[in-house]
């Protein structure tokens, strides 16, 4: 974080503050712990503050410590709307455009206050009088620990708010194995560990909180995969059917899409997901090395995200989409064969 800015953070900082703090719509182990890690320094720093989440977000992550205070702005509207319009600074985390978090997007369009952004995605927009904006960064939750610490506060940082940024670290760096994974990082989740985060009841939290049918639904999935060798490419789909005959619930379809990268020789892994009621097939594309899935997102599927993990949608139908998709190989064959 630029010295301006922990100036200036600090400035917004030195009275009592009343905050919405935002994570980005189906909120990930990132946006969620970086959210509650963030509410956690910030209530014992004397102000008020709330998680507003634009939508609910899975199971998996309802160990963390407060979330049972997050609202959830689809289901509390009434009382999130009321809260942000009365609120004296909003931080938004994990993501850098108001594109990113459905509907609530009106509200924040119209209210005066002051925001900060902290988030480590590309091409950021140009909303926050602070921006706290690195794309060398593994995680929002590395981030926060960051700014915690620039602000002077590293004293602060108990057992909780460890727990919830060791939760972001260790989910958006794929267990410390993606390329943005840094000593430094290490050194980050070391100094969580020191402050008391629970690694190994995290890691069984997140990772070995299965259900049968998510496992099933899985099955489904890996039956379903396509491979074609031809583009190193691989992906999955699956139908609204699929997913309501094996009881779908949020962040069941969680790290599907990485089984297509396990292959050997495969760049870039795609999984097309049917939304019947948003009416869009969601999809979530990956790729390891050069090949940048955040511009292939970005270009033909209205998303964006990271070099090698990023999201985006189509309104056309699941067999149309993946027409489409399949249609726009060929003129990216030799990047995705470099
Ligand atoms: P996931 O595939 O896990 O949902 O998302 C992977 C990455 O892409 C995340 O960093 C996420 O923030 C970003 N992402 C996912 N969906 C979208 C989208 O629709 N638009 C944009 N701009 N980014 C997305
Ligand atoms: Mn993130």
């Amino acid at each position: 974080m630029n010295s301006a800015d922990v100036l200036a953070l600090k400035a917004l900082l030195s009275t009592p503050q009343k905050i919405a703090i935002i994570p980005h719509k189906n909120p990930d182990g990132d946006a969620i712990g970086a959210a509650l890690g963030l509410h956690h320094y910030l209530i014992k720093n004397g102000h008020t503050s709330v998680v507003i989440s634009p939508n609910d977000y899975p199971e998996f992550l309802k160990w963390m410590p407060g979330t049972r205070n997050v609202m959830i702005f689809e289901k509390q509207n009434a009382q999130a709307k009321e809260f942000i319009a009365s609120s004296t600074l909003i931080f938004t985390v994990d993501f850098n455009d108001l594109g990113r978090i459905g509907q609530m997007k009106e509200v924040l369009e119209e209210t005066d206050t002051t925001f900060v952004m902290v988030d480590h995605h590309q091409s950021p927009a140009n909303y926050a009088s602070v921006m706290y904006s690195d794309t060398s960064m593994s995680s929002t939750c590395e981030m926060i620990f960051h700014m915690i610490k620039a602000l002077g506060g590293v004293n602060d940082i108990n057992s909780e708010i460890a727990d919830c940024l060791y939760a972001g670290i260790l989910t958006d760096t794929g267990s410390f194995k993606y390329a943005a994974t840094t000593s430094e990082t290490h050194r980050v989740v070391a100094a969580l560990i020191d402050k008391g985060a629970r690694s190994s009841e995290i890691h069984r939290e997140i990772f070995d909180t299965n259900t049968p049918s998510r496992l099933h639904l899985l099955g489904c999935a890996l039956n379903n995969l396509v491979i074609l060798p031809e583009y190193s490419t691989a992906y999955i789909t699956l139908s609204q059917e699929e997913l309501d005959k094996h009881n779908f619930k949020k962040g069941d379809t969680e790290g599907f899409v990485n089984y297509g990268l396990t292959l050997a020789g495969i760049r870039m892994a795609v999984i097309f997901i049917e939304n019947r009621d948003e009416g869009i097939v969601k999809i979530s594309f990956r790729s390891e090395g050069d090949f940048s899935v955040n511009e292939f997102a970005r270009s033909y599927f209205e998303g964006g995200g990271h070099t090698n993990a990023a999201g985006g949608k189509s309104t056309r139908s699941m067999e149309e989409t993946v027409t489409y998709f399949r249609s726009l190989l060929e003129q990216h064959k030799s990047e995705l064969n470099a």
